[in-house]
């Protein structure tokens, strides 16, 4: 089945006594029973499919599990409380059995970049951070670190560079780690990064996957080789996300194909019109045939389809012009998040990269004059007026 079809079957209408519900209720029972005390033994030993107690797992919950498995591939998928219950769970099962020692990308996420220097390094993880685009360094950082696991994202937040995902499954397997990868603004109509080795996949479905801003919950996919130590740690843990946050992701995953499909096709126009406007120095985005990972670029992601993630940099921008371009916009919301059906600014240096310095930030590339834009689901000419009229301002 293709992905456009599996998104609004996979998971749904199980059978429940008599009749199929055409979608999963929102199941809040916090346990479950049996007519015989012998059925709920052997749910509790794992020997018999079925539900016992909601932290161990929830038939809403293990609807979206089944429908994000059968969108991501891999053995199993967790639903959890947000992103970053899940990237922390993930990597949890990751170094479990591992030398305590990860090899990030450098430009990750910002609160995935705490964890690693403010939780997991204190507690006793060595971490190492290195430009995962540079495949000789990332050679050299594994050679030294000697890692547990690897942690890296499809494409990266704000400059949207795209990994060699092959090549840095095969280095992390040859060091014996695990390959966690952030598929969060690829999204697996993209990327689906267990097929290019990954060991496990992690989603914040508060973006595109849930889509409509009005909900947070975080997805782990794993391998055969990692889902049965997840569920377990999951059970101990209970990161789980609760089941209306289950019901209105899977809700959002229904229409995701549709909405993904006119975001990508939104950013394309959108790129190629700021790239002629006199106010725009730059823009990054993976579909400009000049990307620096243009050849990964053309290896790994569909033809057409390169997400719906652009930033550019305005030119001879100073924060206040920064400013005064986001207060001039008049649909495009200013809010921090992406992935949204509507069309969503952002100023790295204010909110996602704000705790680093201005010297920090340029040293990665985030000037003050740059600007994210995650691609709503709007007409484009919409869009690009919008855009037009600030940029005019
Ligand atoms: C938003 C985001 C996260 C964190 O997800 P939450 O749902 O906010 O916890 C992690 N990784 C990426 C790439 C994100 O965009």
């Amino acid at each position: 089945m293709n992905l456009d079809s599996k998104v609004v079957h996979a998971g749904d209408r199980k059978r429940t006594g008599g009749h199929v519900p055409v979608t999963t209720p929102i199941y809040t029972a916090s346990s479950f029973f049996y007519d015989r005390a012998e059925q709920l033994d052997r749910v509790f030993a794992m020997e018999e499919d079925g539900f016992a107690y909601a932290r161990y797992a929830n038939p809403t919950n293990a609807a979206l599990e089944e429908l994000i498995t059968a969108l991501e591939g891999g053995a199993g998928t967790l639903a959890c409380a947000s992103g970053m219950a899940a990237i922390q769970i993930a990597l949890t099962a990751a170094l479990m059995d591992r030398r305590k020692s990860v090899v990030a990308a450098s430009a990750l996420y910002g609160a995935t970049t705490s964890v690693l220097m403010k939780v997991l390094e204190p507690f006793g993880t060595e971490v190492t951070l290195v430009d995962i685009c540079d495949l000789d360094a990332v050679r050299a950082a594994m050679g030294r670190a000697n890692p547990g696991a690897v942690l890296i994202e499809t494409i990266s937040n704000p400059l949207v560079r795209v990994p060699d995902l092959d090549a840095i499954a095969a280095l992390t397997h040859d060091a014996g780690a695990a390959l966690l990868v952030d598929n969060t603004f690829a999204s697996p109509m993209l990327v689906r990064p267990i097929e290019h080795g990954a060991d496990f996949v992690v989603h914040s479905a508060t973006k595109y996957l849930a889509g409509h801003g009005d909900v947070l919950a975080g997805l782990v996919t794993a391998n055969a080789a990692h889902i049965e130590l997840l569920r377990s740690l999951s059970r101990a843990y209970g990161p789980v996300l609760g089941p209306f946050e289950a019901y209105l992701t899977m809700r959002g995953v229904k229409t995701f194909a549709l909405r993904m499909a006119r975001q990508c096709e939104n950013a394309l126009t959108v790129a190629e019109w700021l790239g002629a406007h006199p106010r725009v120095a730059r823009v990054h985005f993976p579909g400009d045939p000049a990307h620096p990972d243009a050849a990964v670029i053309r290896k790994l992601l569909p033809d057409g389809r390169y997400g719906a993630m652009l930033s550019f940099e305005l030119r001879e921008g100073r924060r206040e012009d920064v400013f005064r371009f986001m207060d001039s916009l008049k649909m495009i919301v200013p809010a921090t998040s992406l992935g949204d059906v509507h069309t969503m600014v952002l100023y790295p240096p204010m909110s996602s990269h704000r705790d680093l310095s201005p010297k920090q930030r340029e040293r990665i590339g985030i000037t003050e004059d740059l600007v994210r834009l995650s691609m709503g689901i709007e007409a484009a000419a919409d869009i690009i007026a919008d855009l037009d009229q600030a940029l005019a301002v």
